[in-house]
């Protein structure tokens, strides 16, 4: 009898360990993920004039701040390091003992302007800045013209996202009993990494759907795209209340809170881009992200039919997969949510980029470890806030309506 119990928690101890984990795999394209050094700004304020500036709150990036004339500020905007996709995110707060215009150079090293400003009052609402008020200072750089006094201007990028922020809507969506949040692990400097869990019933033998998210700091308007997908998920329709039975849902909302507070441009604390990561699994956040989607399936005996990660781009696109040389579970699946997708949204402008597995990137990895489709889902940086949320309901309504035929 006791050595029956050992047997069993033995198996028990095998089962929660090893043989739940992601396998590595060997894409035509590899890439080196191993960790590189990263250039940490220095939190602080500056006092120049009678101007100040700050990086001090959590997606702030601003490497220094002077004055160039007496009404003229150079914000300069670094990477977190090199080589790195060209996508210069700035994130600052400003204010001045009395009331005054400014010019505002924001002066990029490595890239050339990319982010329309946004600009805010509260750190939460945000609207683009008048572009009466936005040229060109050169080829690289932009220049803004900003009022500013004792009342705080924030000027960023793109509204700003943070760790907190996600942490926030976890728990604010984690209220709908058919939701649970855990945190399953630990980002490379400590963050934690959180799962939303979305059914009603047992998870045993369920079909998942797994969405990841914000793998790329700045990239804010899919993770927008991401919260109304889940909005019509849970929403209170038949078709969403259906699908959360005979469905598991796994949510990763921020794959990368080291990138997104320390304000990255692209990559974590290690130096690397995550999205290039899917292959040996070097970076810790990776590594945990693909191990608990793996155990979180073969636990319960479920299949993985669909991967989405959402990100932001120049354009509305999805990036999808050749289909014809490695058929997923759900063959056909890709087609016709895209074009039940324009279907329901006439009038929207996306494209789709079909490329077979190259790079170690999440979509690929979908196909490669548990032959899902596995679609990029980016939305583009300057796609207005109504028609973010339009898409987002709608392609969670068109997968919906398509994966529970698909039974
Ligand atoms: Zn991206």
């Amino acid at each position: 009898m006791k050595s029956l119990f050992l047997i069993i928690l033995l198996t028990g101890l095998w089962n929660s360990g090893k043989a739940w984990q992601a396998v590595t795999h060997d894409f035509p394209e590899p890439e080196d993920t191993r960790g590189k050094p990263v250039l940490h700004q220095t939190r602080r304020a500056w006092k120049t004039g009678a101007v100040y500036a700050s990086n001090r709150f959590p997606g702030a990036r601003l490497n220094d701040f002077r004055k160039v004339d007496d009404s003229t500020y150079r914000a300069v905007i670094l990477p977190e390091n090199k080589p790195v996709n060209k996508s210069p995110w700035y994130a600052f707060k400003l204010w001045s003992a009395k009331k005054q215009t400014l010019r505002l150079i924001l002066d990029y090293d490595y890239a050339d302007h990319r982010y329309f400003p946004k600009i805010s009052q509260n750190s939460k609402d945000w609207t683009p800045l008048d572009s009466a008020r936005f040229s060109m200072h050169s080829k690289q750089d932009a220049l803004l013209r900003l009022d500013v006094g004792p009342d705080t201007l924030w000027v960023a990028a793109q509204p700003v996202v943070s760790s907190a922020d996600v942490a926030d809507w976890c728990v604010m969506q984690s209220r709908h009993p058919e939701v649970r949040q855990e945190i399953f692990g630990k980002s490379r400097l400590g963050r934690p990494l959180r799962m939303l869990d979305i059914g009603q019933g047992p998870a045993l033998e369920k079909r998942v759907v797994a969405l990841l998210c914000r793998q790329h700091p700045p990239e804010v308007t899919g993770w927008f795209a991401l919260q109304h997908f889940i909005d019509e998920l849970l929403s209170d329709s038949d078709l969403a209340r259906t699908f959360r039975q005979q469905y598991r849902v796994l949510v990763f909302p921020l794959i990368n809170p080291d990138g997104v507070d320390l304000g990255f441009w692209r990559h974590n604390a290690g130096g690397v881009d995550l999205n290039r990561d899917w292959a040996y699994y070097r970076q810790p956040e990776t590594r945990q992200v693909a191990n608990k989607i793996v155990r979180e399936v073969q636990k319960h005996q479920g299949t993985l039919v669909l991967g989405l990660d959402f990100h932001s781009t120049f354009e509305d696109i999805f990036y999808t997969g050749d289909e014809t040389e490695n058929p997923p579970v759900l063959p056909g699946f890709k087609d016709a949510w895209l074009t039940g997708m324009k279907t329901n949204l006439p009038g929207f402008e996306f494209e789709e980029d079909a490329a077979p597995e190259g790079k170690p990137v999440s979509k690929s990895w979908f196909l490669a470890q548990f032959d899902a489709t596995g679609v990029t889902y980016e939305i583009g940086d300057n796609t207005p806030p109504e028609m973010i949320e339009q898409k987002g309901r709608v392609s969670a309504k068109v997968m919906m309506e398509l994966l529970l035929n698909a039974r």
